[in-house]
């Protein structure tokens, strides 16, 4: 049996989560809370409130008032900049405790928190990032197109109060993605973080209001989809709704998957070597970016397949306390099933499984743990090359040449990113230009704070990071000033 998680619970005083509303931390009215049930072990850690419609119409109305009236959107950008850089510096210094929470949410290992892009230094970046915005948005001056003495100029605005709903898999990262520059702007937010991830957050919210940011500015609802994310995404007083998620849910709202190319020119063990790992290690492929299809040249398909079953064999389950756990287990019972299902389905179509396959049994059996998974000789019309899996599962489709692989990678409804394998960077030009996906890496694939990342079609509407995200939280406002005193 994996050992017991509550002794971590104890030593770092986590107890039973409250939420924020305009400043204060409180029950839902209800009095109804959720229980977080911990993904290795299957035992309780805690609870926290399960916010209804009348809890988030309080949150909504707070960040409301304070939009309309309250110092935040009116503030000096050096008040604003000073505050996003003040939590900067608070999420460094307790980057540990916010990285230890989120394994008693997620079960995400504590030794995952050396990569930069899932670290708390990551987190930390963003919030930076976006304090260098806060002065630097502008709008333009436009020459008047019939000529004439008046002066055409756009005014970027705050669109006014955001509603955020955030998945489980990255809760930090993807609360710092919304938060930051909704507040670098001047808006205000109503955040719900995923029920299988909140500890983490409220830790957050904590520190973001020891700051110094206004009440009402910044408000946490906690709770699942129904009823709390739904009371939010359907509230009217919200100007601009931001969800990551699935894309079921999306979809609701108005709605990932990722390829690795590897060519035979490529240094194909780095290839299968960082394919594997980033679909086993660290969150077990419950990433949207992990690069769950390998279309791999078949001249080098062998020795690709030979070394990811090499990686899958190293990725070691368990506590995520313990520093030698390199994965976590599945979120709940339920994706694990899903998982398992649609493993059985790749093998009925007739892909042929190399390793795993199997839910994890002996020591690990009351964790939802499933073994790192290879499938080869999978065709693109097969449900494990279709389906967004989000488990510990890659499924290498061999191609002939370079049309036949990006034939095969624009067959699919998703476009979230993409790595290209090759020696030749004309070929990694071309390629790049040829898939359609948000983010394309050449030998390699890294998050930064400050680029754009989103996806093409299914994969997502709209971008994180960069000027483009930070612009999607201001409205443009036209003003049409005449300078003379004849009619424009
Ligand atoms: P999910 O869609 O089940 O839940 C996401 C959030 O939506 C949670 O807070 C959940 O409580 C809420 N929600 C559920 N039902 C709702 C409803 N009816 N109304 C309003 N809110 C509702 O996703 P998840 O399991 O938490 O996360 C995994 C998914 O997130 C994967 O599909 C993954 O690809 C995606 N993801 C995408 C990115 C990206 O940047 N593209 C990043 C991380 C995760």
């Amino acid at each position: 049996m994996v050992a017991s998680i509550k002794p971590h619970r104890d030593e770092i005083g986590l107890s039973d989560g409250l939420m924020l509303i305009d400043g204060e931390w409180r029950p839902a009215q209800s009095g109804e809370t959720w229980s977080h049930i911990h993904p290795a072990t299957g035992e309780e850690v805690a609870s926290f409130p399960i916010a209804g419609p009348v809890d988030v119409d309080s949150a909504v109305r707070a960040a409301r008032r304070a939009f309309d009236e309250g110092p935040w959107p009116r503030a000096r950008a050096n008040e604003r900049i000073r505050v996003l850089r003040r939590i900067a510096d608070l999420v460094r210094e307790h980057g540990d405790e916010l990285l230890a929470l989120q394994a008693l949410d997620n079960s995400v290992p504590l030794s995952f928190g050396t990569i930069y892009a899932t670290s708390s230094a990551f987190v930390a970046d963003v919030f930076d990032h976006h304090a260098g915005w806060v002065d630097k948005l502008a709008g333009e001056t436009l020459p008047p197109y019939q000529g004439g003495d008046h002066m055409v100029f756009t005014l970027r605005e705050p669109v006014g109060v955001v509603g955020a709903v955030i998945p489980w898999n990255a809760p930090l990262l993807l609360f710092a993605q919304k938060v930051a520059p909704a507040l670098a702007v001047g808006c205000t937010i109503v955040v719900k973080p995923s029920e299988y991830g909140t500890f983490a957050v409220l830790r957050l919210a904590r520190l973001i209001e020891e700051a110094g940011l206004p009440p009402g500015v910044l408000n946490i609802v906690t709770g699942p989809g129904e009823p709390t994310g739904d009371a939010l995404i359907s509230h009217p007083m919200v100007n601009k709704l931001s969800f990551t998620g699935s894309r079921a849910v999306g979809r609701k709202i108005i709605a990932a998957s990722a390829d690795g190319f590897v060519f035979a020119d490529a240094d194909v063990s780095s290839a299968a070597a960082i394919t594997m790992g980033t679909v086993t290690l660290g969150l077990s492929g419950q990433v949207c970016l992990a690069q769950t299809r390998a279309l791999v040249h078949r001249d080098v398909a062998d020795d690709f397949l030979g070394m990811a079953e090499i990686i899958g064999g190293m990725v070691s389950y368990g506590n995520p306390f313990d520093p030698a756990v390199t994965a976590s287990p599945l979120i709940n019972t339920r994706q694990m099933d899903r998982v398992l299902g649609l493993i059985a389905q790749g093998q009925a179509d007739g892909a042929r499984l190399v390793c795993g396959g199997t839910r994890s049994e002996g020591d690990l059996a009351a964790g939802n743990f499933v073994a790192p998974t290879l499938f080869t000789d999978v065709s693109n019309d097969m449900s494990i090359a279709r389906e967004e899996i989000f488990g510990p599962v890659l499924s290498v489709i061999p191609f002939a040449d370079e049309e036949e692989a990006v034939r095969i990678a624009n067959d699919t409804e998703y476009g979230l990113a993409a790595t290209v394998w090759t020696s030749d960077i004309k070929r990694a030009m071309r390629m790049t230009k040829a898939i359609r996906a948000g983010t394309i890496g050449i030998n390699g694939y890294q998050l930064e704070p400050h680029a754009a990342f989103g996806g093409y079609q299914q994969s997502g509407l709209g971008r994180e990071g960069g000027r483009a995200a930070v612009e999607s939280y201001t409205e443009i406002k036209t003003v049409l000033l005449p300078i003379t005193d004849e009619m424009m």
